[in-house]
Formats: C-alpha cells, structure tokens, sequence
C-alpha cells in the first residue's frame, strides 16, 4: 500500500501534464497508476498529438520502475520470448494488449491481413531470428475477424501497390471457392475466409525451410492459428496446430485434395 502511495506521489506531475494537455480525465490515468495497465479511456476521448504518447510513456517507465525495480535491467540483457506472433498490422489488434503480455515476452511480426509469404524476406528473417537463434517453441498466426486487408481481396476494386500483396488471399479464395461460394449470407463468408486465410498461413510457416529444418533436428516447434474478434477481444482457437514433419504431409494431402 505504501509503495502505491508513493508511486502516486512520483507521476501525479506527469498525470496533471497529461490531463491539461489532452482530454483524458485524471480518473481515467490514475486508473492506470493503480492497475499499471491502459487507461479505460471515454469514447469521446481523442488523442491530440504524438506528445500524448511521449508522456503516456513517462508514466509507464516511471510506473514500472516502482512496481518492478529490476525490470528494465532484465530487458536490457537480453530477450526469451516465449511466443511468435505474426500477426495483422491493425491498430485494433495490439499484441500486448490483447494477451495481457509485457514486454519480452512475444516476439512480433504484423503485416496487412498476416500474410506468410515465401518470398517476404521480413517475415522469412523474422521467422529464422525466432526460430533458430530464440528458439522459440510456439508460432502464432492470428487473424482477426473484419479485417480490412481480407476485405479489400474479396472485391475486384483496386487500392494501388497493396493489391499486389493482397492477391495472396485472393489465392487462398480461389483454394477454397467452392465452399466460400455456397456460404450466402457476406458477412458468414468474409469470417470464413479469415479463418481459412489464418489456416493457409499456418501451412505456409510449416512449409518453409526454417520449421522443416527446425523439426528434422528435433527442434519442438508448434504452428498455430487464431482469430481474433474485434467485437467482443477473445482469441478463437481454430484447431490447426501443427508440430511435426509428419503432421505435415497429412495435411498437405489433405489440403491438396481440398483444392481438386
Ligand atoms: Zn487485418
């Protein structure tokens, strides 16, 4: 308790600063003091300019250094994430925030729609730093429902350079038309192609060199797939995990007898 009242006393000038520069309210940001968490913040609540993110991080560090002292220390030598998260870029879906995680603990890549490309050197590098020096053993592919990157592969209308990365989906559509086509209702069928887009993305990471080498070594790695939903912040399960060479193959099979 007293530690709490003297965390109060260090960032009440810095609550007091933001409170008069933005619109938050001083309940909505000593809620955060108490929680060291993200303020709820009202929905009437806008964020001005980047200066509300240089001293909403004041608070944070300044929070984090009383409520775990040796934290900093600890990041700074060096990282043991637990997790890859190739996730979609869409400010909706933060990583940290969605899996109350902190700092250290996931490895992360986001791009439009959390495509798994073969020729994407980012996400290649990105799998192989987490793969074969962290050795990390869980990789996450999550999607989330609404997104705009899936949406946008589902009309013939045309966005510019962007189209060229989303006719990835388009692929995975034409993979899986014959079942998306017999789904009526759009919206049913948009969240469809989600889920079957996080699926081929979770084929795509297992076929590359990395995990296959990876798992020939004996390395325990596991792909997953997940959907996110906007509307109510749970993580679905879509039951795709793969974790061997022998998986593979099956599903493979199975996938390509899927697309006949
Ligand atoms: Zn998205």
């Amino acid at each position: 308790m007293r530690s709490r009242q003297r965390l109060r006393q260090v960032i009440t000038p810095h609550i007091n600063r933001i409170s008069h520069r933005t619109s938050l309210k001083v309940s909505s940001i000593r809620y955060f003091c108490d929680n060291h968490n993200h303020p709820p913040k009202p929905s009437n609540t806008r964020i001005r300019d980047s200066t509300f993110l240089l001293e909403s991080n004041k608070i944070w560090s300044e929070g984090m250094m009383h409520s775990d002292p040796g934290f900093f220390e600890s990041m700074s030598s060096v990282q043991t994430p637990r997790f890859l998260w190739i996730g979609c870029a869409d400010s909706r879906v933060a990583t940290d925030s969605i899996t109350k995680t902190r700092p250290g603990e996931i490895f992360v890549h986001r791009n439009i729609a959390n495509l798994c490309v073969h020729t994407d050197l980012n996400m290649l590098s990105v799998l192989q730093y987490g793969v074969e020096v962290l050795k990390i053993p869980d990789v996450i592919v999550c999607g989330h429902y609404g997104c705009g990157g899936v949406a946008a592969a589902m009309t013939n209308d045309q966005y510019g350079i962007v189209d060229n990365w989303l006719r990835n989906i388009k692929d995975v559509y034409r993979f899986h038309k014959e079942e998306l086509n017999s789904i009526s209702d759009k919206h049913k069928r948009f969240d469809r192609l989600v889920e079957l887009n996080v699926r081929e993305q979770v084929f795509n990471v297992c076929k590359t060199s990395i995990v296959q080498n990876a798992w020939a070594k004996g390395q325990k790695v596991s792909v997953h797939g997940w959907v996110y939903s906007l509307n109510n912040g749970r993580l679905k399960d879509l039951k795709t995990t793969i974790s061997s060479c022998e998986e593979t193959p099956l599903i493979v099979s199975k996938e390509m007898e899927y697309r006949k």
